[in-house]
């Protein structure tokens, strides 16, 4: 029984790829190259500044 793993990419949903044919952990983000470590990492320091920010307030 193998439970479908999801990127775990903020606001992606894709599926994860799967496991090496040959062996190791299955990786934690989906087939879209800029999805990665790194770039979730940002992308969640990105939310979290945005979040940060009061949402009321209107710029312009
Ligand atoms: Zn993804």
């Amino acid at each position: 029984m193998t439970a479908e793993k999801i990127c775990i990419y903020p606001g992606c949903d894709r599926p994860a790829v799967p496991p090496h044919v040959l062996g190791g952990p299955q990786p934690s983000f989906c087939d879209l190259e800029e999805h990665n470590a790194l770039t979730a990492h940002q992308e969640r320091q990105r939310r979290a500044h945005d979040a940060a920010s009061t949402p009321e307030e209107s710029h312009g």
